[in-house]
């Protein structure tokens, strides 16, 4: 690809840590509230984060954990029902302690414990980069809306065009639906490139036909990503800064 035409970006562990930092935090506070004694911690969640969907996530943990399949499906959909919740309330609510504004660094430390979304390190300064060359962005996420939206307008503001999130499609990633639906509006797939963290999310794109930059973090480090266009540790990676150096210009203060 020689010319950078659009951007689309994966929202959960592309653009936020919203996994460990969010949707963890928001599962265990709906076990709680339904009285159960279910409770995830970084490490069981990292292994769980290969099921994709939250429903789909929550009926493979309460039938591994001994429930019959039709209770854990009948169960998953009411606890994910208030995850959606608490994970809308997560990201709207602003929170009491002092947290540097997005793009600033933060400990991830003080984040978790408040169960606060912030931008990856990184993100922001290619965000700046992408608005100042004219090159629009695009989300695709298999994230629920009811969420997705209030989170990218308080990190982000307004720097997305076209967001398709999962109340929009029916199949979630790995299935490219998503992908093909941003296509659709943009009406052209030349010059589009995707940035995901996740095997899953590879998948999805590449079924779309569409080239993928990794930005893996510590939970998808060891996914596969065959058929990826490069493979990165995030947005500081200099093999990323690179590869955006030369379709951008170095002129943008690099
Ligand atoms: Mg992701």
């Amino acid at each position: 690809m020689n010319r950078l035409r659009a951007v689309v970006f994966d929202v959960d562990g592309t653009l936020v840590d919203s996994e460990r930092d969010g949707h963890r935090v928001a599962f265990n506070a709906a076990f709680e509230e339904f009285g159960l004694p279910d409770h995830w911690d970084v490490e069981t969640y990292g292994r769980l984060i290969r099921i994709a969907g939250g429903a789909q996530r929550l009926t493979a943990w309460f039938e591994a954990n001994g429930r019959t399949h039709e209770e854990s499906v009948a169960l998953a959909r009411r606890v994910h029902r208030r995850k959606t919740e608490i994970m809308r309330e997560l990201v709207q609510t602003p929170i009491s302690v002092e947290l540097p504004a997005p793009g600033e660094a933060c400990s991830t430390e003080l984040r978790s414990e408040h169960g606060q979304i912030g931008p990856r390190p990184g993100v922001i300064a290619l965000l700046d980069r992408l608005t100042a060359a004219g090159v629009p962005m695009h989300v695709a996420t298999t994230g629920t809306r009811a969420w997705v939206a209030p989170l990218l307008d308080r990190v982000f503001g307004d720097r997305f065009d076209i967001v398709i999130t999962g109340s929009e499609v029916t199949d979630l990633k790995p299935d490219p639906t998503v992908y093909r639906e941003v296509i659709r509006r943009i009406g052209d797939s030349d010059g589009v490139v995707v940035v995901e963290d996740s095997g899953n999310g590879v998948r999805a794109a590449v079924g779309a036909g569409l080239p993928v930059l990794v930005t893996a973090n510590p939970y998808t480090r060891d996914d596969d990503f065959t058929g990826a266009t490069l493979v990165t540790d995030g947005f500081d990676d200099p093999r990323l800064v690179e590869w955006f150096d030369h379709r951008l210009g170095n002129r943008l203060g690099r």
